[in-house]
């Protein structure tokens, strides 16, 4: 019998390294026996990940069922409203949100920024058409939607494609998010009053300038780059 020199567990006579710690069996008075069978399979059991295709029908159909069974209780027994059209809507849009994990291998990041963009425009048209008055989907949401859309296309451009620092991409990143937020209030303020005035947005913006300005300071000194890269890791 021999133990693990290391963890002093009790070692097989086949073991030639301790199962545990990987410590090698030197043992003088019991060399490794190799004739008889060893108890511990050969082979390291491993479950398969869970394979696109499978997600893809486990996630349809959790969407589906949970759309059809609204709708089920909507026409047959919660005879409020058309409620049930919000969930049917809102399932749909997950659906598109979980398309890259579906199809991993055949759509791009653009692409899929695009029909989200699509899916939400799609479902607030669907809130609009529930709920017509004050044209707020023509002038507030639409707008709002394809701007936001637009903008994370140019921040993923700059993230993704173009091989600046770290630094820099986060920059752009909080530029974009001022803009995108300037934007919105803009869409707001011109569609309720007729004129637009910074009031929520300004906050947003002046918190951003400043990071920017933080962030441009660090990537024009080397020495604070440096140590920002070794303290960060990156
Ligand atoms: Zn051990």
């Amino acid at each position: 019998m021999s133990y693990c020199v290391n963890c002093g567990v009790e070692l097989d006579a086949t073991a030639a390294a301790c199962p545990l710690c990987n410590t090698k069996v030197y043992n003088p008075n019991q060399p490794v026996a190799t004739e008889v069978p060893t108890p511990y399979p050969t082979v390291k059991g491993a479950v398969e990940p869970v394979k696109a295709k499978e997600f893809t029908i486990l996630m349809t159909i959790i969407l589906l069922t949970t759309a059809v069974v609204c709708v089920l209780l909507n026409v047959f027994t919660i005879q409020i409203g058309r409620w049930s059209l919000y969930v049917v809507g809102i399932c749909a849009m997950l659906w598109v949100f979980f398309i890259p994990l579906f199809f991993p291998e055949k759509t791009s990041i653009y692409t899929n920024l695009a029909l989200n963009g699509l899916s939400i425009a799609l479902f607030l048209a669907l809130v609009s058409w529930l709920h017509p008055n004050n044209n707020w989907y023509e002038h507030i949401a639409l707008p709002i939607v394809i701007l936001g859309t637009l903008l994370l296309e140019i921040i993923f451009i700059f993230v993704f494609m173009l091989k600046s620092s770290m630094i820099v991409k986060a920059a752009v990143s909080m530029a974009a998010i001022a803009v995108i937020c300037v934007a919105t209030e803009m869409v707001i303020d011109l569609h309720l009053r007729g004129y637009f005035y910074l009031r929520w947005s300004a906050i947003v913006l002046t918190c951003c300038v400043v990071i920017d300005i933080i962030l441009m300071t660090i990537y024009l000194q080397e020495g604070l780059r440096a140590e920002i890269r070794r303290r960060m890791h990156f």
